[in-house]
């Protein structure tokens, strides 16, 4: 094309003004940025396994080819600036064979959203495969095809090339099914309540619909907004986007937190007894089971004395309260990192673990005696705490071995006349 009737052109398409040009490549430089931001997201959903990652990867694909539209658009537009006909020629074409993969891959949010999920690889191939197969049609030259020529047109405020008899029915087509898809799509958010869903399809359907009306009569020489309005309706469209992501993010995080808390407080519940509040046997036995558990330190198993009989004489209600007042009891006497456990009835099994060589069980099991000598008893008058004691220390055996020991100290204990502590040998 000459140069003189490429300036003619530039001077008809009023892009001379530079402040038209700097906003495109505005709206093009923030579709860019938008685009990638909604990939990472769509990434870390993707890594999170989230329940909408199917839509979202597809939705991002579109995404990337409308930012594909709005680019090779801007570009055009610097072609011309530039007087450079083959980057005008190229950038139409690539704009032209975007449009159809964008609508394969919003056809597939679609199919992703009615088996909320995956898609079968059979119905994304067809899809894919069509959208392919159309986006070769614009670099085919033919007066049948979309385009015709790559002779290039001005008209108003826009340029380009020569459309071939497919240019109108390809158009027509593609508006058709992006408003058969966004009906489809609309129906079925509201059929599932979703409102998010509803508001990105209704926005965006309109948005686009109504901008690219606008471009078109621009196109045509009627030019009633002096800027391009779809790249700017695209700026919008994927802040409404990335804004409904970030807010879905954010929700499922929030119910990522609840659920491990839940998790969190069944797993707790599950380990404890339910009248002391102390870990039970279940959880002391899997404890016992972890690395590294049994190499320093022992066991001290810990029974009330005359127990039954404090049941027959004040009741069982009464027997109930004075195990929770021995817990509350051991609890405070122990060390941090000691295991209290009810190992069953009115038997208690305590994990002393010892940091060195030269550290003894002996100030812990003083300290746990005297907290029971000087424990004050809440209860009817003549109702004392009295429990006897054995411990064994670890013997680079198995646990259940220094238990059983700690079991003979205990019994010696009893034995011995019980309120006593027996350590084994
Ligand atoms: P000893 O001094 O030899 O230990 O005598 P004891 O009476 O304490 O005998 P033993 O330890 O065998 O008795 C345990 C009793 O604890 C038997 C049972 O009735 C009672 N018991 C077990 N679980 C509970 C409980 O959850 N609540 C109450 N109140 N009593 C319980
Ligand atoms: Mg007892």
């Amino acid at each position: 094309m000459p140069q003189t009737q490429i300036a003619a052109g530039v001077q008809s398409a009023s892009l001379s003004e530079s402040w038209a040009l700097w906003l495109k490549l505005v709206s093009a430089g923030a579709t860019v940025a938008l685009t990638s931001v909604l990939v990472v997201l769509t990434l870390s959903l993707y890594t999170r396994r989230d329940q909408y990652t199917p839509s979202a990867v597809h939705f991002t694909l579109a995404n990337l080819a409308t930012a594909g539209y709005v680019v090779s658009d801007t570009s055009v537009h610097l072609g011309i600036a530039l007087a450079n006909t083959g980057l005008i020629e190229i950038a139409y074409r690539v704009a032209l064979c975007v449009l159809p993969l964008a609508l394969a891959a919003y056809i597939c949010v679609y199919w992703c959203l009615t088996c909320a999920g995956w898609p079968s690889r059979r119905r994304l191939g067809i899809t894919y495969g069509i959208g392919l197969f159309a986006m070769a049609l614009p670099w085919i030259d033919s007066p049948y095809m979309v385009v015709a020529d790559t002779r290039l047109r001005f008209s108003g405020s826009n340029v380009f090339l020569d459309y071939g008899a497919a240019a109108g029915p390809f158009f027509a087509l593609c508006l058709g099914v992006f408003a058969f898809v966004s009906y489809r799509v609309l129906r079925l958010a509201a059929a599932q309540n979703s409102a998010h869903i509803s508001l990105l399809t209704g926005f965006g359907f309109t948005i686009f619909v109504l901008c690219g009306l606008l471009d078109a009569s621009r196109e045509l020489g009627h030019s009633i907004l002096p800027v391009d309005a779809l790249a700017l309706s695209c700026v919008l469209f994927q802040t409404v986007a990335l804004a409904v992501m970030v807010r879905h993010y954010s929700l499922t995080l929030d119910e990522r937190r609840a659920h491990s808390a839940q998790l969190e407080h069944a797993t707790d519940r599950a380990n404890r007894d339910a009248l002391s509040g102390l870990y039970n046997r279940g959880f002391f036995e899997d404890y016992m089971t972890r690395p590294g558990v049994a190499a320093r330190g022992g066991l001290l198993f810990v029974d009330i004395d005359h127990f039954k009989t404090i049941n027959d004489n004040y009741g069982h209600a009464t027997g109930d309260r004075l195990i929770q007042q021995l817990a509350t009891c051991l609890c405070e006497a122990t060390r941090e990192h000691d295991i209290v456990c009810r190992w069953g009835g009115d038997e208690f099994v305590i994990l002393l673990e010892l940091s060195g060589d030269c550290e003894t069980a002996k100030p812990a099991i003083e300290r746990l005696v005297r907290a029971l000598d000087q424990a004050s008893v809440d209860g009817p008058d003549g109702l004392t705490l009295s429990a006897s004691m054995g411990y064994a220390e670890f013997d680079h055996g198995q646990w259940q071995e220094a238990l059983q020991r700690a079991d003979a100290a205990l019994y010696e204990a009893k034995r011995g006349g019980r309120k006593r502590v027996r350590i084994a040998g």
